[in-house]
């Protein structure tokens, strides 16, 4: 579940050299915990790459001491959204001695970097830094994580949450905090992950609070579904936008992760903008995982009903980010079929570019609805439909929201 890029992995390191590779643990089935123990122990803004538009409103507020108490950091997945909230919740917890002073967030106008962080005082190490047993989370008690499976059911009232960030969560991770304020004194930040995930009831018990919060206290609410959230949450944020990343910024962010040269056009050529999916395209441990998608959605292509769909959508189609990095391997895999087939088969390359668009069509989708697994389901349909028609007029079923 960690949007966390480690953009710079040097950057990143520690004097104790202890840095934890938690550059992205979208799907904690797949990542071990060993990879899911920090951020390491510096996350300054300027480790923030391709973002500077974001990153200057983020920074020209906290000079200005004009911060606003709930934020909203739109953008696609992977692209430094939860890399620069932990940055902004450094900045307002940090002890520096030059922000204590001033005792406001912010910070003094003493030491330039103060007013974001000091990146090295205690407060700003635990800030970004993991615990190493579930659940995973800062350790700084003022930093709050909150999102979708990021704590087990028995600390939030017992029930699972198979897709949505539950109202008891809200009760037991927010609420119960809020009314005491700041546990070690500057100011208390909540990191909403995908907050497109919450719940109807977990958003409304937000609200109250989002409105009217406790002096020091902040939201940061990130998602790449921002039209998912409730209208009512919106209204009550600030939005920041998070652009796509540039293949310059994209090969700089491989590079620094050592990845190979010779990797590198490969990987950012199926990433659409995103550091995470252009890492996780150099992962051999994803890599198997991909595979596994192309192959089990291939194998409903291929089935003689919609069961083996069904089935597969809701084995894989509850995450959202998973689905999006199987998609794009699946589109990878349409686009070689187009090339190699041109030559010696045109109307099997037809079918490979037509069936191309519809997978690239079923991520827009994903990205509107956030809806893996009814994606999937019309991605499958409409494929399966594909291969019986014509290529180029394939019946589409409409995915409606959640
Ligand atoms: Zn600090």
């Amino acid at each position: 579940m960690y949007a966390a890029l480690l953009y710079d992995r040097n950057g990143l390191d520690g004097p104790g050299g202890s840095w934890c590779a938690a550059r992205d643990a979208p799907r904690a089935s797949e990542i071990s915990t060993a990879r899911r123990a920090c951020y390491g122990p510096l996350v300054p803004f300027d480790a923030i790459l391709g973002q500077s538009a974001a990153i200057a409103t983020i920074t020209r507020a906290l000079e200005r001491r004009r911060v606003h108490h709930a934020y909203r950091f739109e953008g696609p997945e992977g692209v430094g959204k939860e890399l620069a909230a932990m940055a902004f919740a450094q900045a307002l917890v940090c002890t520096d001695a030059g922000a204590e002073e001033a005792g406001a967030p912010g910070g003094s106008s003493g030491a330039a970097d103060t007013r974001f962080g000091c990146g090295s005082c205690g407060a700003c190490r635990r800030a970004v830094t993991m615990t190493a047993t579930e659940p995973v989370v800062p350790l700084h008690p003022d930093v709050v994580l909150v999102g979708r499976g990021v704590y087990p059911p028995e600390l939030i009232g017992g029930k699972k949450e198979a897709s949505e960030i539950s109202v008891e969560q809200i009760r037991r991770v927010v609420l119960s905090r809020t009314g005491y304020g700041p546990h070690e004194g500057r100011a208390q930040v909540f990191v909403i992950r995908a907050a497109d995930e919450l719940s109807v009831g977990a958003a409304n018990a937000l609200l109250k609070t989002l409105e009217e919060p406790p002096a020091n206290t902040y939201f940061v609410l990130l998602t790449a579904v921002a039209e998912a959230l409730l209208d009512t949450i919106r209204s009550r944020t600030l939005p920041i936008r998070f652009a796509p990343l540039s293949d310059d910024v994209l090969t700089r962010i491989l590079r620094k992760n050592g990845v190979d040269e010779a990797r590198i056009e490969a990987a950012i050529a199926g990433a659409d903008g995103s550091a995470r999916a252009a890492l996780d395209a150099t992962d051999p441990e994803l890599t198997g995982q991909r595979e596994a998608f192309v192959t089990g959605l291939f194998e409903c292509l291929h089935a003689p009903d919609l069961g083996a769909a069904v089935r597969f959508a809701e084995a894989v189609g509850a995450e959202r980010a998973s689905v999006a990095v199987g998609l794009r391997a699946v589109a990878v895999t349409f686009a070689n079929f187009a090339r190699q087939d041109v030559v010696k088969s045109p109307s099997d390359a037809e079918r490979g570019a037509v069936s191309y668009g519809l997978v690239l069509d079923a991520l827009d989708a994903l990205e509107r609805n956030g809806a893996g697994a009814l994606t999937l389901m019309n991605l499958i349909a409409s494929l399966r439909a594909g291969r019986q028609a014509r290529p180029g007029s394939p019946p589409r079923i409409v995915v409606t929201r959640r």
